[in-house]
């Protein structure tokens, strides 16, 4: 498989915001687009969680093609050798995920080398567990106990809110401003990742 070495979606620079890992915020939306994109073929295999992205994305899609290439798609596999439901090593739209999930790491890993970029991802940045381990693999020793100090840092903020939810809890007030959500996305990446 060629590796992806350019993206079309927006720079990283452009989804950091604070409480997010940057990655999986790119390949959230990633993976609304491949609905858009992903051509119809006999041979598709879907995992359980892209099957159900593509028949849940109807709509999101825009109104000139109200789920009409996600027809296409399934109409082909329906008529194509039916392989059911595969692993998500096997999946067509992990692969891309995959794909498009290194070479946003090494665009990361390459911003990681800035000063300026650096210093704002280890005083406010977020990574995830999983992200914050791979993204080592593309940098120099010297910058890996920075990002252990990112997921050090996300981890200890959110112990200390999810603390202070239970506390809140208590009293009755539930508002937790997307906060289990952040959990989720630090301990397991975004949801089909
Ligand atoms: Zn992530
Ligand atoms: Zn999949």
């Amino acid at each position: 498989m060629k590796a992806a070495t350019s993206t079309s979606g927006p720079s990283l620079s452009l989804v950091l915001t604070k409480g997010t890992c940057p990655i999986c915020g790119i390949l959230k939306d990633f993976q609304w687009t491949l609905a858009e994109t992903t051509r119809p073929q006999s041979d598709l295999r879907l995992c359980n969680f892209h099957g159900w992205a593509l028949a849940r994305s109807r709509e999101k899609l825009s109104r000139s093609t109200p789920g009409e290439s996600v027809t296409m798609v399934f109409l082909e596999m329906l008529k194509g050798p039916l392989a059911g439901k595969v692993s998500s090593d096997q999946c067509s739209l992990c692969h891309r995920v995959l794909e498009e999930e290194g070479a946003r790491l090494r665009e990361l890993a390459q911003k990681l080398q800035g000063a300026m970029f650096a210093e704002w991802m280890k005083t406010q940045g977020t990574l995830c567990l999983e992200h914050g381990r791979k993204v080592k693999e593309f940098i120099p020793l010297r910058l890996r106990t920075l990002v252990d100090e990112i997921v050090e840092r996300n981890r200890g903020e959110l112990e200390r809110d999810l603390e202070a939810f239970r506390e809140q809890l208590k009293h009755g007030i539930h508002e937790g401003g997307g906060l289990l959500g952040r959990a989720a996305e630090f301990l397991v990446g975004q949801r089909g990742l």
